[in-house]
């Protein structure tokens, strides 16, 4: 029945295109990597990850994967933050957003991290990032996720639209709402999502699209942009879900989609508020990746939308003299940065950060505890700042003290002498480590190493 009513759908509003736009150019769902901007470039990546690969029509720093059986999850490169695994055509809506360093950025359905590690990469380190994940279990792999492409202005939340909405009205400058949905583009890659399928599961993965793009709407600064996508081809959820937002929403106009990959929206989609379809893109299955489609809206200027509201920021903590010992040590570069401490933890806090009274996974970068007056460093501190750590055990791809360190082995120390280290390939970080008798003891936490 899932299947028929697809098809039937389809088949109605496509005519005899049904069959070239549904028609993959691969029996194998399309595989691609988005490269971590904030680790490396696109062409260096491919020159020395060892892996076939080829551009991505849909985003700069994407690259398609040629190889179906890589285990990219595995690869060094992937350990240290250098690229995210992610469908090919996924990349797409984030880079519509039109990111710069400096801005106030929400992601509202953020999980696993896709998008919001390629608007950290926009930041550039620089403004903040809030990645908002509704489902608790997903948002904590969001937040391990962001750890391991070492995004250090990024505030992890686990809340709902609506709530997020009430908190930060009018702070953001974009807004990107990657919303749950009847996930029709992933039926090749997850025969699970067409056994789910069915009218009931689109009409109210719609009625949620629209209440997230309502709280979204709110959470916009005046000019602000924000982009609204799916990974589905249903109508209400597509084309006919912007109209809707639009006869809602008079304060917003549509902006063209440029036209460098896939094809304008369909007036047939639009229900009963129609609109310049057109502007809105889709990404059929011919076209490479498994289909998505996506809109780019604006909010009118301030003058037309009224006044806006001030947010309080939130207060940073008195310094810590462990951590400043330890910082001044091994990250001069962090010693002065404002910090919050929660309990025996402390964070380097983002730049523009809110006072928040929402559940909050992580703020900044962890860096990390104070034990009996001693500073004992995290995970994070190393994935986000290791690079400039003044000791390092710089390892390389070819070197075999890279994999073993990957199996959470101790190593022998070349480069790094005796106390707290980082351990980077290529000149990127992996993990810490801590260096006596001329060996380096394995901090790389045991669920992110390879075993078996
Ligand atoms: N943007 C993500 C990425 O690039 O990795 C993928 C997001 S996925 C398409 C949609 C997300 O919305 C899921 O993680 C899902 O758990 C979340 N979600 C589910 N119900 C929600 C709700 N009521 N409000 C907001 N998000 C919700």
């Amino acid at each position: 029945m899932p299947k028929e009513f697809f098809e039937q759908r389809e088949r109605t509003l496509l005519g005899e295109r049904y069959e070239t736009l549904y028609s993959a150019p691969s029996k194998t769902a399309a595989r691609g990597v988005t490269v971590n901007l904030l680790r490396c470039t696109p062409e260096w990546f491919a020159d020395h990850a060892g892996l076939s690969v080829s551009p991505s029509p849909f985003c700069s720093a994407g690259l398609l994967i040629e190889d179906p059986a890589v285990k990219l999850g595995r690869h060094p490169y992937h350990h240290a933050g250098a690229f995210y695994s992610q469908e090919p055509s996924a990349s797409a809506p984030a880079t519509m957003l039109d990111v710069q360093p400096g801005m106030k950025v929400l992601d509202l359905c953020a999980a696993p991290g896709g998008k919001s590690s390629q608007l950290a990469a926009a930041l550039g380190g620089e403004g903040l990032l809030v990645s908002n994940e509704y489902d608790g279990g997903r948002a904590v792999i969001l937040r391990q996720n962001l750890e391991r492409m070492g995004v250090a202005n990024a505030v992890v939340l686990n809340e709902t639209p609506a709530r997020i909405a009430v908190a930060l009205p009018g702070f953001f400058d974009r807004v990107l709402v990657d919303a749950p949905c009847s996930g029709e583009g992933m039926f090749r890659k997850e025969p699970q999502a067409l056994a789910q399928h069915g009218p009931g599961l689109v009409a109210q993965c719609a009625a949620l699209g629209s209440e997230i793009l309502d709280a979204a709407a709110a959470c916009l600064a005046p000019s602000g942009v924000l982009v609204y996508s799916t990974c589905t081809f249903a109508p209400e959820e597509d084309e006919g879900q912007v109209g809707a937002f639009l006869a809602r929403h008079p304060e917003f106009e549509l902006l063209p989609w440029p036209d460098r990959f896939g094809s304008p929206g369909e007036a047939n989609r639009c229900g009963e508020y129609p609109f310049e379809a057109e502007k809105t893109r889709r990404i059929w299955p011919c076209q490479g990746g498994e289909g998505h489609f996506m809109a780019k809206l604006r909010k009118a200027a301030p003058e037309e939308t009224g006044k806006t509201v001030r947010v309080k920021p939130a207060k940073a903590a008195k310094p810590n003299a462990a951590w400043q010992a330890f910082a001044g040590e091994y990250f001069p570069q962090l010693a002065g940065l404002p910090t919050m401490q929660l309990e025996d933890m402390v964070l380097l806090m983002p730049e523009g950060m809110p006072a928040l009274k929402l559940h909050v996974l992580r703020a900044g970068v962890m860096a990390g505890t104070v034990q009996k007056n001693r500073f004992v460093p995290a995970h994070h501190l190393f994935t986000a700042f290791g690079g400039g750590c003044t000791n390092r055990e710089e390892l390389t791809l070819a070197d075999a003290r890279t994999q073993a360190w990957l199996r959470g082995e101790e190593i022998e120390a070349c480069t790094a002498h005796s106390g707290w280290c980082c351990v980077t390939v290529d000149g990127m970080p992996l993990s810490g480590g801590k260096v006596s008798g001329g060996k380096v003891k394995n901090h790389l936490p045991k669920a992110l190493r390879n075993l078996g």
